[in-house]
Protein backbone atom coordinates (compact mmCIF):
# COMPACT_ATOMS: atom_id res chain seq x y z
CA UNK A 1 0.00 0.00 0.00
CA UNK A 2 1.31 2.95 -1.01
CA UNK A 3 1.50 6.15 1.82
CA UNK A 4 -1.40 8.56 2.10
CA UNK A 5 0.69 11.57 1.80
CA UNK A 6 -1.63 15.04 3.41
CA UNK A 7 -0.20 17.90 1.46
CA UNK A 8 -2.98 20.67 1.29
CA UNK A 9 -3.74 23.07 3.99
CA UNK A 10 -4.87 26.17 5.10
CA UNK A 11 -2.41 29.03 6.12
CA UNK A 12 -0.37 32.45 5.53
CA UNK A 13 2.68 33.09 6.84
CA UNK A 14 3.17 34.66 10.22
CA UNK A 15 -0.14 34.15 10.94
CA UNK A 16 -1.10 32.67 14.15
CA UNK A 17 -4.17 29.84 13.50
CA UNK A 18 -5.76 28.09 16.32
CA UNK A 19 -5.74 24.58 15.48
CA UNK A 20 -7.34 22.88 18.41
CA UNK A 21 -8.50 24.30 21.82
CA UNK A 22 -4.91 24.26 23.03
CA UNK A 23 -2.84 24.39 20.16
CA UNK A 24 -2.16 27.35 18.13
CA UNK A 25 0.49 27.31 14.97
CA UNK A 26 2.38 30.19 13.13
CA UNK A 27 4.08 28.79 10.08
CA UNK A 28 7.69 30.26 9.39
CA UNK A 29 8.38 31.98 5.62
CA UNK A 30 11.48 29.03 5.42
CA UNK A 31 10.00 26.76 2.39
CA UNK A 32 12.22 24.49 0.58
CA UNK A 33 13.41 21.15 -0.37
CA UNK A 34 13.29 19.52 3.24
CA UNK A 35 10.97 22.13 4.89
CA UNK A 36 7.98 21.53 2.50
CA UNK A 37 5.92 25.12 3.40
CA UNK A 38 7.93 26.02 6.04
CA UNK A 39 8.52 25.19 10.17
CA UNK A 40 5.32 25.64 11.65
CA UNK A 41 5.61 26.26 15.11
CA UNK A 42 3.45 25.30 17.65
CA UNK A 43 2.12 27.23 20.81
CA UNK A 44 0.41 25.25 23.71
CA UNK A 45 -1.93 26.52 25.95
CA UNK A 46 -3.49 29.78 26.40
CA UNK A 47 -1.97 32.56 28.38
CA UNK A 48 1.51 30.71 29.89
CA UNK A 49 2.56 28.68 26.76
CA UNK A 50 5.10 26.38 25.63
CA UNK A 51 6.61 26.72 22.34
CA UNK A 52 7.40 23.59 20.30
CA UNK A 53 10.26 24.27 17.86
CA UNK A 54 10.40 28.05 17.49
CA UNK A 55 12.27 28.10 13.71
CA UNK A 56 14.86 30.00 12.24
CA UNK A 57 15.99 33.51 13.42
CA UNK A 58 14.50 35.48 10.07
CA UNK A 59 12.92 39.35 10.77
CA UNK A 60 9.71 38.17 9.65
CA UNK A 61 9.66 34.96 11.48
CA UNK A 62 10.62 36.64 14.68
CA UNK A 63 7.97 39.61 14.56
CA UNK A 64 4.99 37.38 13.26
CA UNK A 65 6.17 34.73 17.03
CA UNK A 66 6.14 38.50 19.09
CA UNK A 67 2.81 39.05 17.44
CA UNK A 68 1.61 35.85 18.48
CA UNK A 69 3.17 36.05 22.07
CA UNK A 70 1.36 39.42 22.96
CA UNK A 71 0.56 39.66 26.40
CA UNK A 72 0.90 36.22 27.10
CA UNK A 73 4.34 34.11 28.72
CA UNK A 74 6.37 31.43 27.24
CA UNK A 75 7.42 29.34 30.33
CA UNK A 76 8.63 26.39 28.20
CA UNK A 77 10.43 26.25 24.83
CA UNK A 78 10.44 22.37 23.35
CA UNK A 79 12.64 21.60 20.69
CA UNK A 80 12.65 18.47 19.15
CA UNK A 81 16.07 18.20 17.38
CA UNK A 82 19.01 20.42 16.32
CA UNK A 83 18.37 21.31 12.48
CA UNK A 84 18.35 24.93 11.33
CA UNK A 85 14.85 25.22 10.86
CA UNK A 86 13.65 23.92 14.20
CA UNK A 87 15.56 25.41 16.62
CA UNK A 88 18.00 28.25 15.79
CA UNK A 89 14.92 30.75 17.52
CA UNK A 90 14.88 28.62 20.84
CA UNK A 91 17.56 30.47 22.69
CA UNK A 92 16.27 34.00 22.17
CA UNK A 93 13.27 33.55 22.53
CA UNK A 94 13.67 31.70 25.66
CA UNK A 95 15.45 34.60 27.15
CA UNK A 96 13.13 37.14 26.11
CA UNK A 97 10.85 35.58 28.05
CA UNK A 98 13.03 33.83 31.16
CA UNK A 99 12.38 30.79 30.67
CA UNK A 100 14.39 27.35 29.06
CA UNK A 101 15.09 25.58 26.45
CA UNK A 102 14.40 21.95 26.62
CA UNK A 103 15.44 18.92 24.28
CA UNK A 104 17.15 15.69 24.44
CA UNK A 105 21.06 18.05 24.08
CA UNK A 106 23.90 16.88 21.68
CA UNK A 107 23.63 14.28 19.50
CA UNK A 108 24.39 10.52 20.79
CA UNK A 109 26.84 10.39 17.35
CA UNK A 110 27.86 13.68 16.40
CA UNK A 111 28.77 13.96 12.09
CA UNK A 112 32.02 12.96 11.15
CA UNK A 113 32.53 15.21 8.48
CA UNK A 114 32.30 14.09 4.39
CA UNK A 115 28.73 13.35 4.59
CA UNK A 116 26.44 14.30 2.05
CA UNK A 117 24.60 17.51 2.89
CA UNK A 118 20.82 15.92 2.74
CA UNK A 119 18.64 18.24 5.61
CA UNK A 120 18.60 21.79 6.47
CA UNK A 121 21.61 21.33 8.59
CA UNK A 122 22.76 20.86 11.82
CA UNK A 123 22.41 23.84 14.23
CA UNK A 124 25.90 23.30 16.14
CA UNK A 125 25.12 26.25 18.93
CA UNK A 126 21.80 24.02 19.61
CA UNK A 127 22.35 23.22 23.45
CA UNK A 128 19.29 23.02 25.56
CA UNK A 129 19.22 24.38 29.36
CA UNK A 130 17.70 21.51 30.47
CA UNK A 131 18.13 17.37 28.97
CA UNK A 132 15.77 15.57 28.41
CA UNK A 133 14.95 11.82 27.77
CA UNK A 134 12.41 9.36 26.94
CA UNK A 135 8.99 9.29 28.95
CA UNK A 136 9.64 12.36 31.18
CA UNK A 137 6.59 14.87 32.11
CA UNK A 138 6.64 18.51 31.51
CA UNK A 139 3.86 20.13 33.09
CA UNK A 140 2.36 23.66 32.60
CA UNK A 141 -0.86 26.13 32.72
CA UNK A 142 -3.63 23.73 31.80
CA UNK A 143 -1.15 21.62 29.68
CA UNK A 144 0.92 18.26 29.93
CA UNK A 145 3.33 16.89 27.62
CA UNK A 146 5.47 13.78 27.45
CA UNK A 147 8.70 13.48 25.98
CA UNK A 148 8.98 10.34 23.49
CA UNK A 149 12.71 10.01 22.32
CA UNK A 150 12.33 9.10 18.73
CA UNK A 151 15.81 8.47 17.28
CA UNK A 152 16.38 8.09 13.85
CA UNK A 153 16.12 10.82 11.91
CA UNK A 154 18.68 12.13 14.20
CA UNK A 155 19.61 10.27 17.06
CA UNK A 156 18.45 12.78 19.30
CA UNK A 157 15.24 13.42 17.61
CA UNK A 158 12.32 13.76 20.14
CA UNK A 159 8.51 14.37 19.84
CA UNK A 160 5.84 15.07 22.37
CA UNK A 161 2.78 13.97 23.52
CA UNK A 162 -0.05 16.66 24.59
CA UNK A 163 -1.86 14.03 27.08
CA UNK A 164 -4.75 16.62 26.92
CA UNK A 165 -5.61 16.27 23.27
CA UNK A 166 -3.67 12.69 22.66
CA UNK A 167 -1.63 14.90 20.17
CA UNK A 168 1.52 14.02 19.06
CA UNK A 169 3.62 16.81 18.03
CA UNK A 170 6.18 14.38 15.84
CA UNK A 171 8.80 16.65 14.47
CA UNK A 172 10.66 15.22 11.59
CA UNK A 173 9.58 11.76 12.61
CA UNK A 174 6.83 11.51 10.69
CA UNK A 175 5.15 14.01 8.14
CA UNK A 176 2.20 14.23 6.18
CA UNK A 177 3.75 15.68 2.66
CA UNK A 178 6.87 13.52 2.52
CA UNK A 179 9.11 10.43 3.70
CA UNK A 180 11.76 11.31 6.60
CA UNK A 181 14.98 11.78 5.75
CA UNK A 182 17.64 8.86 7.37
CA UNK A 183 20.65 9.33 6.87
CA UNK A 184 23.82 7.83 8.55
CA UNK A 185 25.85 8.35 10.48
CA UNK A 186 23.26 10.40 13.04
CA UNK A 187 20.33 8.94 10.87
CA UNK A 188 20.01 4.84 11.99
CA UNK A 189 17.12 3.01 9.92
CA UNK A 190 17.23 0.44 12.82
CA UNK A 191 16.14 2.88 15.08
CA UNK A 192 13.82 4.81 13.03
CA UNK A 193 11.45 1.85 12.27
CA UNK A 194 11.61 1.07 16.08
CA UNK A 195 10.30 4.27 16.42
CA UNK A 196 7.85 4.31 13.61
CA UNK A 197 6.69 1.33 15.83
CA UNK A 198 6.74 3.12 19.31
CA UNK A 199 4.31 5.88 17.63
CA UNK A 200 2.15 3.51 16.29
CA UNK A 201 1.67 1.20 19.63
CA UNK A 202 0.03 4.86 20.92
CA UNK A 203 -2.56 5.01 18.73
CA UNK A 204 -2.89 8.84 18.49
CA UNK A 205 -5.52 11.10 17.70
CA UNK A 206 -3.44 13.08 15.61
CA UNK A 207 -0.35 13.54 14.74
CA UNK A 208 1.51 17.32 14.09
CA UNK A 209 4.48 17.46 11.94
CA UNK A 210 6.74 20.15 12.21
CA UNK A 211 5.99 20.91 8.06
CA UNK A 212 3.04 20.97 6.66
CA UNK A 213 -0.79 19.71 7.28
CA UNK A 214 -1.99 17.19 10.14
CA UNK A 215 -2.00 13.87 9.96
CA UNK A 216 -5.34 12.77 11.41
CA UNK A 217 -5.87 9.20 9.86
CA UNK A 218 -3.30 8.42 12.38
CA UNK A 219 -2.61 4.16 12.56
CA UNK A 220 -3.71 3.89 8.90
CA UNK A 221 -0.90 6.66 7.84
CA UNK A 222 1.90 5.15 10.45
CA UNK A 223 1.68 1.51 9.17
CA UNK A 224 1.83 2.39 5.23
CA UNK A 225 4.83 4.81 6.23
CA UNK A 226 6.42 1.77 8.45
CA UNK A 227 5.23 -0.91 5.52
CA UNK A 228 6.84 1.51 3.06
CA UNK A 229 10.34 1.13 4.46
CA UNK A 230 10.05 -2.51 4.53
CA UNK A 231 9.05 -3.32 1.04
CA UNK A 232 12.50 -0.50 0.27
CA UNK A 233 14.29 -3.23 2.08
CA UNK A 234 12.66 -6.14 0.74
CA UNK A 235 13.16 -4.39 -2.96
CA UNK A 236 17.06 -4.07 -1.94
CA UNK A 237 17.54 -7.52 -0.74
CA UNK A 238 15.93 -8.33 -4.58
CA UNK A 239 18.41 -6.45 -6.11
CA UNK A 240 21.51 -8.07 -4.20
CA UNK A 241 20.08 -11.43 -5.39
CA UNK A 242 20.14 -10.28 -8.81
CA UNK A 243 23.75 -9.65 -8.40
CA UNK A 244 23.47 -5.53 -8.06
CA UNK A 245 26.06 -4.89 -4.92
CA UNK A 246 27.21 -1.47 -5.46
CA UNK A 247 25.22 0.95 -3.70
CA UNK A 248 25.21 2.99 -7.04
CA UNK A 249 23.57 0.09 -9.31
CA UNK A 250 20.78 -0.39 -6.41
CA UNK A 251 19.93 3.13 -6.78
CA UNK A 252 19.98 3.48 -10.72
CA UNK A 253 17.72 0.31 -10.72
CA UNK A 254 15.20 1.06 -7.66
CA UNK A 255 14.74 4.78 -8.18
CA UNK A 256 15.00 4.62 -12.07
CA UNK A 257 12.16 6.69 -11.97
CA UNK A 258 13.01 10.16 -9.98
CA UNK A 259 14.97 12.92 -10.80
CA UNK A 260 18.39 12.04 -10.71
CA UNK A 261 19.40 14.91 -8.72
CA UNK A 262 17.62 13.04 -5.92
CA UNK A 263 19.94 9.96 -6.57
CA UNK A 264 23.08 10.96 -3.93
CA UNK A 265 19.61 11.08 -1.02
CA UNK A 266 18.53 7.85 -2.59
CA UNK A 267 22.03 6.76 -2.16
CA UNK A 268 22.22 7.38 1.50
CA UNK A 269 18.53 5.81 1.99
CA UNK A 270 19.91 2.44 0.68
CA UNK A 271 22.92 2.66 2.46
CA UNK A 272 20.85 3.07 6.21
CA UNK A 273 18.94 0.15 5.36
CA UNK A 274 22.21 -1.75 4.20
CA UNK A 275 23.69 -0.83 7.45
CA UNK A 276 20.31 -1.76 9.28
CA UNK A 277 20.37 -5.57 7.12
CA UNK A 278 24.36 -5.97 8.10
CA UNK A 279 23.69 -5.64 12.12
CA UNK A 280 20.65 -7.84 11.89
CA UNK A 281 22.86 -10.45 9.51
CA UNK A 282 21.28 -10.53 6.42
CA UNK A 283 23.64 -8.84 4.69
CA UNK A 284 27.93 -9.07 4.70
CA UNK A 285 30.29 -6.35 3.43
CA UNK A 286 34.00 -7.04 3.22
CA UNK A 287 34.54 -3.63 5.20
CA UNK A 288 33.16 -0.50 6.93
CA UNK A 289 29.89 0.23 5.84
CA UNK A 290 29.46 3.80 3.30
CA UNK A 291 28.41 4.52 -0.55
CA UNK A 292 31.24 2.56 -1.80
CA UNK A 293 31.24 -0.59 -0.29
CA UNK A 294 29.57 -3.75 -1.81
CA UNK A 295 27.31 -5.64 -0.07
CA UNK A 296 25.97 -9.31 -0.71
CA UNK A 297 23.04 -11.15 0.60
CA UNK A 298 23.93 -13.81 3.87
CA UNK A 299 21.97 -17.06 3.35
CA UNK A 300 19.49 -15.36 6.33
CA UNK A 301 19.44 -12.34 4.14
CA UNK A 302 17.22 -14.62 1.96
CA UNK A 303 15.07 -15.75 4.55
CA UNK A 304 14.75 -11.87 5.64
CA UNK A 305 13.98 -10.92 1.98
CA UNK A 306 10.83 -13.16 1.85
ZN1 LIG B 1 15.31 17.67 10.65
Amino acid sequence: MSIPFVRDYDFEYGRCDQLSPMVQRVVADNPGPFTYTGTGVFIIGDVNVAVIDPGPTTPAHVAALEKALEGRAVTHVLVTHHHIDHSPMAQPLAEAHGCKVYGYGLQPRPPQGGEVRLEAGDDLTFKPDVEIRDGEIIEGDGWTIEAIHTPGHTSNHLCYDLREENTLFSGDHIMGWSTSVVSPPDGDMGDYLNSLRRVYDRHFNILRPTHGPAITDVDVFVKAYLDHRLAREAQIANALKSGLNSIFDIVSDLYAEIDKRLHPAAAHSVLSHLIHMRQEGRVKADGPDGLKQEYFLTEDGKKGAA
